[in-house]
């Protein structure tokens, strides 16, 4: 099989200083990509910053022979990293945001600052980055983009809604992006990793943390940012040498009136829960018009018993 390459572009990874991110950046250099590596080199509680973090990477990389550059900015000065990348490559082909801090607290506890900080970091750290290449992107007519969700995200975990919330957000910034950049060859999918990293560190049993290496992710994502890669606005999960895709389903639900002027009433939502709720034929619906759609038909089919 070929070798999936990435000479001439140039990739952004947020957060490259440690953990996934590290990996993604050295996997990416390996390949021929001129690395842009950021970190801010904080705590894992987002306190702090170093340039030894990035520095470090960048070492890493150019003593294999690869090709890369630190900076230094949160991921909230999406626009200076972005500037690094064409300062010193030219030209942004994809951006990983990846950058990430956990500040976790049972739901009664978290304080605004954890809040805030937390939604700083992930979303709008996502959002500015992603943001700022985009134009850069439709003029080229490519681009690849990941954002970082989780499955603290997709199914909740005690002491990390701040986390999980804004994880989930991800999801949405995701699909949107995707919808809004796929005519100009622009793809944005959510990796959902599970990997041994600081963050996880006291949270994973020991046995199954060193079965975790965040490099058996950096080849998932590399995929999704390959030129051949067509998939878009997808959640991919990956960790321990294995991945998947998730999806949000829809029940076939049912219909709460019988007639135009029939009207709905919490009984009847109560007698037909179990056909509401009943996952066994869910469907994965592809769009928010797929999702009215169905709305419509059941205006239609009232409609046409009238
Ligand atoms: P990590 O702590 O090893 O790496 C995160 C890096 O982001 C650090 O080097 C940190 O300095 C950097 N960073 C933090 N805030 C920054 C900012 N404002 N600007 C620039 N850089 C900043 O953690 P990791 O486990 O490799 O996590 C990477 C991403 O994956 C995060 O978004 C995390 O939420 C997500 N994630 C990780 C796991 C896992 O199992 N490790 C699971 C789900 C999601």
């Amino acid at each position: 099989m070929a070798e999936l390459r990435f000479d001439g572009r140039v990739v952004i990874v947020t957060g490259a200083g440690a953990g996934l991110g590290r990996t993604y950046a050295l996997e990416f250099a390996s390949r021929g990509a001129k690395v842009v590596v950021n970190d801010l080199g904080g705590t894992r509680h987002g306190d702090g910053s170093s340039s030894n973090a990035a520095d470090g990477v960048v070492d890493e990389i150019r003593q294999k022979g690869g090709i890369a550059v630190a900076n230094y900015n949160s991921v909230l000065d999406g626009e200076k990293i972005i500037k690094t990348a064409l300062d010193n490559f030219g030209r942004i082909d994809v951006v990983v945001c990846n950058a990430g801090i956990l500040r976790d607290r049972s739901f009664p506890r978290i304080s605004d600052q954890d809040w805030d900080l937390i939604h700083s970091v992930h979303l709008k750290g996502s959002f500015k980055p992603a943001q700022a290449a985009f134009p850069l992107m439709k003029k080229q007519s490519y681009g690849r983009i990941i954002v970082t969700s989780s499955n603290a995200g997709l199914y909740g975990n005690f002491g990390q809604a701040n986390y999980s919330a804004a994880k989930l957000g991800l999801v949405g910034l995701a699909k949107t992006i995707a919808i809004e950049g796929a005519k100009y060859n622009i793809f944005c999918n959510a990796i959902v990793p599970t990997a041994a990293s600081r963050l996880t560190e006291d949270i994973l049993p020991p046995d199954v943390f060193k079965e975790l290496k965040p490099e058996f992710i950096a080849p998932v994502v590399a995929y999704l940012c390959h030129e051949s890669c067509q998939e878009n606005g997808s959640i991919i999960e990956a960790g321990a040498g294995w991945a998947g895709k998730c999806a949000i389903l829809r029940s076939n639900g049912a219909l709460l009136r019988s007639s135009m002027t029939d009207n709905v009433n919490v009984e009847k939502v109560k007698d037909n829960w179990s056909q509401i709720t009943d996952l066994s034929k869910a469907r994965v619906l592809g769009s928010i018009q797929e999702a009215t759609g169905v709305l419509m038909e059941s205006i239609e089919s009232l409609q046409n018993d009238a």
